[in-house]
């Protein structure tokens, strides 16, 4: 039981075959309760179910500073307090340079990066007042090896914009005991997936990938859990490849 008695909440965790959920389960069967924020057709409450009564599912964009604060304040209300947060919400689009449109442009930037910040704005003063907390952002390995996967340069630009607010923070909040650090995922079978990329392309990536595999949900489950645990209790400001090693860098 890694994480005992911590509260944690999940952006984007709603989606059964995401990896917001697959957070959520192993982070629930390490002892924590859980709070899945998702939006409302996403339905998060029914996903907070699956994982057992001591969880709970928040609606709200995290787009949307004012649904945020109050699904924050809701969480806060019921547990007094919330340990980890893991900033996992996140779309995209497969885009060329020339074709992103204003509209995709915001639609991507705002939910990875606008997001991460609206949502840890909200649990921060929280964590402040705990003298403890541990943050972990999705990025992706596309911020790292610029796309050329699944989503368009502004996906990529979304991802790395992650990386730089979550170091940033990491500086900032590392004397108050809050640690902040990201992921990078690989390409992991999600439904992030869907109608993006044919079977027959899922084949030609995993070749090239040394592990010889796409990753699982499960896979960024496990490095979520650790890095909100103890037993990452001296690291912040880091980024985690967990990508099969199709990023050696
Ligand atoms: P997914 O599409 O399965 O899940 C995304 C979740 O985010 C969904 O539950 C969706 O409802 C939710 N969401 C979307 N917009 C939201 C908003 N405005 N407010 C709140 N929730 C919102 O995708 P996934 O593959 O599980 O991706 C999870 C994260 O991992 C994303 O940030 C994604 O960019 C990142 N990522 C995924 C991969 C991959 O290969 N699957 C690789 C690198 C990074």
């Amino acid at each position: 039981m890694l994480l005992a008695d911590k509260v944690a909440l999940i952006t984007g965790g709603a989606g059964l075959n995401g990896l917001g959920f697959a957070t959520a389960r192993c982070m629930a069967e390490h002892g924590a309760r859980v709070v899945v924020m998702d939006l409302a057709a996403a339905d998060p409450a029914a996903a907070a179910a699956q994982l057992g009564d001591h969880h709970m599912g928040v609606q709200a964009s995290v787009t949307d500073k004012a649904a945020v604060d109050a699904a924050v304040a809701q969480v806060l209300e019921r547990y007094g307090r919330i340990d980890i947060l893991v900033n996992n919400a996140g779309i995209t689009q497969p885009r060329k340079t020339v074709d992103i449109s204003p509209s995709d442009y915001d639609a991507v930037l705002d939910v990875s990066l606008r997001g991460t910040l609206l949502v840890s704005q909200a649990v921060l003063p929280a964590m402040q007042a705990q003298k403890s907390g541990s943050i972990i952002c999705i990025s992706s390995v596309s911020a790292q090896r610029g796309g050329g996967i699944l989503g368009g340069p502004h996906y990529s630009a979304a991802k790395a914009g992650v990386l730089g607010l979550a170091r940033a923070m990491a500086r900032e909040f590392a004397i108050e005991g809050i640690r902040v650090n990201c992921i990078t995922p690989g390409l992991i079978g999600t439904d992030i997936l869907k109608g993006k990329l044919t079977e027959e392309r899922k084949a030609e990536i995993a070749e090239t990938i040394p592990m010889g595999r796409l990753g699982h949900p499960s896979d960024i489950a496990g490095a979520c859990v650790f890095l909100g645990s103890e037993l990452s209790a001296y690291c912040t400001g880091v980024t985690l490849d967990v990508n099969g090693g199709m990023l050696i860098h």
